[in-house]
């Protein structure tokens, strides 16, 4: 099989750049765990979304108010008035495709999150 060009490799990679701080950098995550986010920002969800569920988890969870949450009330703006079940898909699916390490270690941060519910 001919090798491909470089420029050409650049062209279809989806991996492109995936490290250029476009789409989620969880702390404590290794390369390759921010590799799969990224592609998964990419493939299937917006840059940024993991990083966002969490933010935004971290935020509601402390939130006076966040069991009076209302799934019938809110405008729907993940930032302004979250959507529990909505947040708790990301994260669930970002440690779905992370390898096992990394899976663990953002587990063990959304649990820390879960205590102050
Ligand atoms: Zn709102």
């Amino acid at each position: 099989m001919p090798r491909r060009r470089p420029a050409q490799l650049r062209a279809d990679s989806i991996y492109r750049r995936p490290l250029d701080g476009s789409t989620s950098v969880i702390s404590g995550l290794s390369a390759r765990g921010l590799k799969a986010i990224a592609y998964l920002e990419r493939t299937r969800l917006w840059n940024q979304a993991v990083f966002d569920a969490l933010r935004t988890w971290s935020w509601f969870v402390r939130h006076p108010w966040h069991r009076l949450w209302d799934p019938t009330a809110g405008c729907g703006v993940m930032e302004c008035c979250p959507n529990p079940p909505e947040l708790r898909w990301i994260l669930d699916v970002a440690v779905a495709v992370l390898p096992p390490t990394d899976a663990r270690t953002l587990r063990k941060q959304i649990a820390a999150l879960d205590e102050l519910w």
